[in-house]
């Protein structure tokens, strides 16, 4: 039932997602200005930068919530926009099945159960049996340390475990790439570390991730590259070690010195 044909494997060197020149603007006001960035198989890229720099533009544009006006973004081999135009509804929406996100604000519908919640995109846009996608849910609330909660509303939940339960959902589409945007910025500091804590368990099973944080300590952790955003464009990017001991550009300096 996917309109694109599922993406062969890619070899190990092919990225995951490959995007050049990527420009966007709201009206005059320029938010992404001609980026460029590629994450490989397994990679997790780290992304920082002040407050409106373009980080949640530039994350939507991976994953076709947002039309750029420039520049090309290839998921999995697959072109996703091309020099600007997006690929028309049905094959935009199989590929963005390859492409899970989760939000700051966890969005799970409040009327399903976490169960139903988690597998109510298997079943529709998957084709999943009921009792498979259920099976599969289960282990993934296993995974997250959430089987207890199976059957319970999401109004009973923590934001910490709310938020597990959006990582779960999003998992069960089994994409190949997961986005995060500042999914631990709404939390009250004592559920953010059950959080990264998950995040990191994904990193440590080869789970390809783009993490939008101000959680600095992650960023060390668990980054393999860390990419700086300042004014709609990569100012730095680099391992960790480096962009936090030794940075090479003066808004990266700027930048960390407010948040550290
Ligand atoms: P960040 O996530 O780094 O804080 P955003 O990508 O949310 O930055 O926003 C970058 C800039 O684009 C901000 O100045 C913001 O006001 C603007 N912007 C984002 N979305 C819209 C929109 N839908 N309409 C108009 N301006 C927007
Ligand atoms: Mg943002």
């Amino acid at each position: 039932m996917n309109a694109v044909p599922k993406a062969a494997a890619p070899k190990s060197d092919e990225p995951i997602v490959r995007i050049r020149g990527l420009k966007k603007s709201f009206g005059e006001h320029i938010v992404l200005n001609g980026i460029d960035f590629d994450v490989a198989p397994s990679q997790v890229v780290v992304v920082i930068g002040p407050s409106g720099s373009g980080k949640s533009t530039f994350l939507r544009c991976c994953n076709g919530l947002e039309q750029p006006e420039g520049g090309t973004v290839d998921i999995c081999g697959h072109r996703l926009v091309d020099h600007g135009v997006m690929l028309k509804e049905r094959p935009l929406n199989a590929l963005r099945t390859e492409v899970g996100m989760v939000f700051q604000s966890f969005n799970l519908f409040p009327h399903l159960s976490v169960l139903d919640n988690i597998t109510l995109g298997p079943r529709k846009l998957r084709g999943a049996s009921k009792d498979e996608a259920a099976a599969a849910a289960m282990a993934l609330l296993e995974k997250v340390g959430l089987a207890q909660k199976a059957h319970a509303m999401p109004a009973s939940l923590s934001g910490g475990q709310k938020q597990r339960v959006a990582i779960a959902r999003s998992l069960a589409m089994r994409p190949r790439v997961m986005l995060f945007d500042e999914p631990t910025s709404a939390l009250d500091p004592e559920l953010v570390g059950e959080v990264l804590q998950v995040m990191k368990m994904l990193a440590g099973d080869g789970m390809t991730m783009v993490v939008v944080t101000h959680e600095m300590g992650f960023a060390k952790e668990v980054a393999d590259v860390v990419v700086v955003m300042d004014g709609g464009a990569i100012v730095e990017a680099g391992p960790p070690q480096t962009i936090f001991s030794a940075p090479t550009q003066p808004r990266t300096r700027a930048f960390l010195q407010a948040v550290l």
